[in-house]
């Protein structure tokens, strides 16, 4: 059985508004050659992270090692060809120079004539050129978040300019500088170390929670970190993860087990069970209470989950939207605002039926949820309220027959209905570690953050938003019950 890539086309069908199967052609037979520089500190590191996201989309592929201003070193070539053929052994990695019709994208400051962009990492971000636009003098040395946000904003340009979408629902920006630390338009400007790991647990090792993985392993991380999983690795996640091979997959390696394979510098805390499991594994004293909590699931149902360690900060990463290409940081405090500020959507429980519970969580009219198949439009949320779009918003494109699925109203795993690409959640993990970093070395200390973009656009000036706590929320209504719990967790801290 070839290599699973109906998420990535799913993502991309979505987008473009186009079936699955003429997009696999198209994009089956399109050149994507790489070159690069590989003495810039960081290309080396972002160099595999480009070829690996590249390769988990259908295209042609194809590397000349004596493109840039040095060669690419031979044992950096063989690593690449494994890497490849970990995900499709049917689609090698071409070494060769620049085949006619190409689109030719380059690692470095100096590309070479023909190539179209070209992006490097500068400290812990990403600066991206279209032909014709010089880079200015690089700040710092770039990081491994710099490494991974550049590949996956690299491979972002990509997919915008080869799966024909219609005009209005992207854009190509020929000058992006961007650092996932401060938020802002200066790259390398901050390049605080990532401190020594000591009281973290990511909640969820899929899309992003992978994406997390691969960067913490490329800052060169140390300390402890525990990794709440309970699924195994499948062959559908070598083209939506950012770690793990077709073998793991037909190996049914753990989810838990591919993490610590991939962090060796770290001490990793497997829990092979599911969040709520942890919850009462720290109340009856068999694991630490985690003071910051990764977040990396994908349904609202996680969400509240995760909310529930009452951890002294959460920092949430989610991808969505119509076609998937939305991403987004949630930072979120016990205090409030908290996951359920962000996801206001009540669990179903027995009573009323998913339709009707579907119309009171949504205020979607029931006439509306009855045309089942229509995809969620953004006329649909008009007549809503805030807090309703808000809900509802990262849902739009998908058939509203779908949403109860997608919200918890039933017990289905979200993560099979979602479109998903490797360069999407690794944008959302670079905003996740961002604000590990900035939070941890006191960069950011004032209100909690909701930061959003979509893929297709990139980061924008106007992407973050302070948020407050919703009134009427379970962390504003029960806060004694929390710090209670808190109070009582801390004790054995
Ligand atoms: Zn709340």
């Amino acid at each position: 059985m070839g290599t699973d890539y109906s998420r990535g086309l799913r993502l991309a069908g979505a987008a473009a508004e186009a079936d699955v199967i003429t997009l696999r052609e198209a994009l089956s037979s399109t050149h994507v050659h790489l070159s690069a520089d590989p003495e810039i500190p960081g290309v080396l590191k972002s160099l595999p992270v480009l070829v690996g996201d590249l390769r988990r989309l259908p295209y042609q592929l194809s590397l000349d090692p004596l493109g840039g201003t040095t060669p690419v070193p031979d044992e950096v070539l063989g690593d690449l060809q494994a890497l490849v053929d970990g995900i499709d052994s049917d689609r090698p990695l071409h070494i060769t120079p620049a085949p006619a019709g190409c689109l030719h994208i380059h690692l470095g400051t100096q590309p070479p004539p023909g190539a179209a962009l070209s992006g490097v990492p500068d400290g812990h971000g990403v600066r991206i050129r279209h032909a014709g636009h010089p880079f200015p003098r690089l700040t710092s040395p770039g990081s491994g978040l710099g490494a991974v946000l550049t590949a996956a904003s690299l491979t972002a340009e990509v997919f915008k300019l080869t799966i024909g979408l219609r005009a209005s629902t992207y854009a190509t920006t020929p000058v992006v500088d961007f650092c996932p630390v401060t938020l802002g338009a200066e790259p390398g400007a901050v390049v605080t170390t990532v401190p020594e790991i000591t009281s973290i647990a990511l909640v969820g090792a899929g899309a992003i929670g992978t994406g997390i993985i691969l960067i913490l392993d490329l800052l060169g991380t140390s300390g402890q970190l525990t990794v709440v999983e309970p699924e195994f690795f499948e062959p559908p996640n070598v083209t939506t993860y950012s770690i793990g091979t077709r073998d793991d997959a037909a190996a049914r390696i753990h989810k838990t087990a591919l993490a610590r394979r991939h962090l060796p510098r770290m001490d990793v805390n497997a829990f092979p069970y599911t969040a709520q499991d942890f919850i009462s594994a720290i109340d009856n004293g068999a694991e630490r209470w985690p003071e910051t909590v990764l977040g990396a699931v994908h349904s609202i149902e996680a969400r509240h989950e995760i909310q529930r360690i009452y951890a002294d900060l959460t920092l949430d990463g989610s991808t969505g939207g119509e076609a998937g290409t939305t991403l987004a940081l949630h930072e979120a405090l016990p205090q409030g605002p908290c996951l359920r500020c962000y996801y206001p959507l009540p669990l179903a429980s027995a009573g009323p039926s998913a339709v009707q519970r579907l119309h009171e969580l949504t205020g979607l009219p029931l006439q509306r949820i009855a045309r089942g198949d229509a995809p969620l439009t953004p006329a649909d949320l008009e007549d809503l309220s805030a807090d309703q779009k808000t809900a509802l918003s990262p849902y739009l494109g998908l058939r509203v027959c779908g949403l109860s699925n997608v919200m918890g109203l039933t017990d289905n795993a979200a993560e099979d209905f979602q479109p998903s690409a490797a360069f999407v959640a690794q944008q959302a993990a670079c905003l996740v570690v961002g604000a590990m970093i900035a939070r941890s070395a006191d960069l950011t200390t004032g209100p909690m953050r909701h930061v959003e973009y979509d893929a297709r656009f990139g980061p924008w000036h106007d992407m973050t938003t302070l948020r407050r706590p919703r009134s009427g929320c379970d962390c504003q209504a029960e806060g004694g019950v929390i710090d209670a719990v808190r109070a009582h967790r801390g004790r054995a801290r």
